[in-house]
């Protein structure tokens, strides 16, 4: 995994602009069944992958936090909710709260979580990968396809699945979707 991970910043760098070109005619016109192919594609990676080989993204990135997200851990904490935010949080520039420490201060040597079960809903939700309306994620996709080696590899399968193509007639681009992958 330590292999994968020095690597990955470097693979990504060179898929960046295939994937936005993807992300570019996902939105222009999204296949009917892309939510569906989000979830099939999301759930066979992480079939293979085991996050506790991994953790990178509790140990690279800090998540964004709600308030029911802090109110829930402050409470697990026995924590005034204020007290905790004092403690654990900052505000950044688009005013939301995460984590100050990063690696996450919650991340243990064994890579477990010591919150799991009361852990924000954006590290339930990472890497939103299986979540509708996938086209409209592109630059938290893009930048996880450096960190996350499960959306690198989604995001493989998605263009295998969706292969576009191209023709010149009548000088426009024409693209294609085809169903179902394979
Ligand atoms: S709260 Fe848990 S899942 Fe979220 S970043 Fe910290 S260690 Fe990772
Ligand atoms: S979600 Fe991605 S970055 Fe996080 S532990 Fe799993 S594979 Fe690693």
């Amino acid at each position: 995994m330590e292999n994968i991970l020095k690597q990955l910043p470097k693979k990504a760098k060179d898929k960046e602009n295939e994937n936005k070109k993807l992300f570019k005619k996902l939105r222009k016109k999204p296949p009917k069944h892309l939510d569906n192919l989000m979830v099939e594609l999301h759930n066979k990676e992480f079939e293979k992958t085991n996050c506790l080989k991994c953790a990178n993204c509790c140990k690279t990135t800090a998540p964004w936090l709600n308030d029911q997200d802090i109110a829930r851990i402050a409470k697990h904490l026995k924590l005034k909710e204020q007290k905790f935010i004092e403690q654990y949080l900052e505000i950044g520039e688009d005013h939301e709260f995460s984590f100050k420490q990063i690696p996450c201060v919650f991340l243990m040597p064994d890579n477990e979580c010591s919150i799991y079960k009361v852990r924000p809903k954006a590290c339930r939700e990472y890497p939103h990968t299986n979540r509708r309306r996938f086209q409209q994620i592109e630059a938290v996709t893009i930048a996880n396809t450096a960190i996350c080696p499960a959306t690198f590899n989604i995001m493989e399968a998605l263009k295998k699945t969706l292969p576009i193509q191209y023709t010149e007639k009548g000088g426009k681009p024409r693209e294609k979707f085809r169903k179902g992958g394979g």
